[in-house]
This record gives structure tokens, C-alpha cells and sequence, in this order.
């Protein structure tokens, strides 16, 4: 579960890059927000490099 990643609502651009980037289908976009679906989230890293605007980071590599 600590694998998911945070996303940033403010700096979040809604460029929907990270939904197109995710290699399991984990990301959906809706009511403008990003959500990610836990169970499937393998925690790879590739929606949080994609991310034009750093507004997804892994839990993991700050705190938690
Ligand atoms: S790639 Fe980044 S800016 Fe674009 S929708 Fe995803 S979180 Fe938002
Ligand atoms: S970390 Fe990987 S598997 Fe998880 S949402 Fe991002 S791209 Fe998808």
C-alpha cells in the first residue's frame, strides 16, 4: 500500500500524462482529481517521472 503514490492537487496541472504512463491501469482522472487504483499500483515509479510538474511523489522516498 505505501507504494502508491502521492499526488499534489495544487501543482497538478491536469495534463492526464500520468493515467497514459501507468504500464497497469492504476491511474483514472475524474471529478478533475487523479485517483489511483491500490491494488493494482505496483509501485513502479513511472507515472511520478512522467509528471511535468512534480506533482506526484513516491511516499517512500521522504517520510513514511
Ligand atoms: S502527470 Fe502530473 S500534472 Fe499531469 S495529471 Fe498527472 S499528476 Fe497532474
Ligand atoms: S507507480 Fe507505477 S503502477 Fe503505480 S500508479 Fe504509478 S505508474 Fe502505475
Amino acid at each position: 500500500m505505501s507504494s502508491i503514490p502521492s499526488w499534489d492537487e495544487i501543482g497538478c496541472i491536469r495534463c492526464v500524462a500520468c493515467v497514459g504512463s501507468c504500464p497497469v491501469g492504476s491511474i483514472r482522472f475524474s471529478n478533475n482529481r487523479i485517483i489511483f487504483l491500490g491494488e493494482t499500483c505496483t509501485g513502479c515509479g513511472l507515472c511520478v517521472r512522467i509528471c511535468p510538474v512534480g506533482a506526484l511523489s513516491r511516499k517512500g522516498d521522504d517520510d513514511e
